[in-house]
């Protein structure tokens, strides 16, 4: 037998022990920085599919960027219509029919809001009231006509928008339809704050996603057991500002045009979509604890996990027994139960 032959086999050998020993398939991992954010793959497949997945959120990131002078939603707001691609598209379709099931509290044309509290320059300030006012209308009301050739037109004088709050969700969709198309059916894809638990960890145990402690951003409150399952988090601790004690956080309250202050500290939706997670964990950061069991008990296709800033944490029955509260947080766990019979 040759030197290479030997090679091959003692590899091959290698590889067989480590599988038996509890060892995995490769993992291929890229890290990168995306939609203002940081990025972390792990795909239990090839580093081809990794990178394509990788090269998908970036090309997304360039459709849907409010501030990339490029973008399909950049152009939108500077001349009132555009043609777009066919992922804004969709993504501008699907956000306007959680919207509606939302009670507006999703509202993408809060953006001029957004900017106007200095979330986009970083120069914070507090609007006076007569701002605010002037702004609300066209937030409250526009919506975008979306025809078949891909021709996208904003409905209101003056409205602009903002893909924020379903962007990393909507992605997060993409990635995973890319992975299983090509073959890849285990991976955890951390969007910067929407995580994709793909299939089961090699071990065929579930994954397990950890929930971010909103006083440090490098700690987990806790976690929870996943499988083919996406976790999105809003929290009022991911982009803010103080003045006089006042915590201003970057979730708009699209009734008021004010930074959401209704003691919630975050929200954590766990379904079976990333859209659905993303659209769903900004909403119901705006609706607070008793709007997020209201909307639930009438829609109770996915579970959530809230934190108010009095420490009670509310956690959905679905959830109930795969949660973790780490050690070291004393919050008061309450879990919600379905109303329904
Ligand atoms: P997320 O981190 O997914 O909750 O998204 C928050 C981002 O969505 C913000 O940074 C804004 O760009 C945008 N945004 C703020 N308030 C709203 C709202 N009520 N509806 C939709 N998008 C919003
Ligand atoms: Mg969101």
């Amino acid at each position: 037998m040759g030197f290479a032959m030997k090679k091959i086999l003692c590899i091959g050998l290698c590889v067989l022990l480590f599988a038996g020993c509890g060892g995995y398939a490769t993992v291929s991992s890229e890290r990168f920085e995306s939609m203002d954010t940081f990025m972390q793959l792990e795909l239990y497949g090839s580093e081809a599919t990794t990178v394509a997945v990788k090269e998908e959120i970036l090309r997304l990131d360039g459709l849907f960027s409010a501030t990339n002078a490029d973008s399909d939603v950049y152009r939108l707001n500077r001349d009132g219509s555009a043609r777009i691609d066919a992922a804004t598209r969709e993504v501008l379709g699907k956000t306007q029919e959680y919207s509606v099931l939302l009670d507006n509290d999703l509202d993408i044309f809060v953006y001029p809001l957004v900017e106007a509290w200095g979330f986009i320059s970083r120069d914070y300030t507090i609007p006076d009231s007569a701002a605010i006012a002037a702004l609300l209308p066209a937030a409250q009301t526009a919506a975008v006509t979306l025809s078949a050739d891909n021709q996208a037109q904003i409905t209101e004088q003056g409205a602009k928008l903002d893909l924020g709050a379903v962007a990393k969700g909507y992605a997060a969709d993409r990635a995973v339809d890319m992975m299983r198309a090509q073959g890849v059916s285990s991976g955890i894809l951390n969007l910067g704050g929407t995580v994709a638990a793909v299939g089961k960890k090699p071990t065929g145990e579930p994954w397990r996603v950890g929930i971010s402690d909103p006083d440090n951003s490098a700690a987990y409150f806790g976690s929870v057991l996943c499988s083919d399952r996406f976790v999105a988090t809003s929290g009022n601790y991911e982009r803010y500002f103080e003045r006089d004690g006042r915590r201003y956080c970057h979730i708009i309250n699209p009734r008021t045009g004010y930074p959401v202050d209704n003691g919630t500290v975050s929200v954590t939706i766990i379904s079976d979509n990333g859209f659905k997670s993303d659209a769903l964990s900004t909403a119901l950061f705006v609706k607070g604890a008793d709007g997020a069991q209201a909307f639930w008990q009438e829609h109770p296709d996915f579970d959530y996990i809230l934190l108010d800033d009095s420490g009670d944490l509310y956690i959905t029955e679905g959830i109930a027994d795969s949660f973790r509260l780490l050690s070291g947080y004393d919050y008061t766990v309450h879990t919600i139960k379905s109303g329904r019979a």
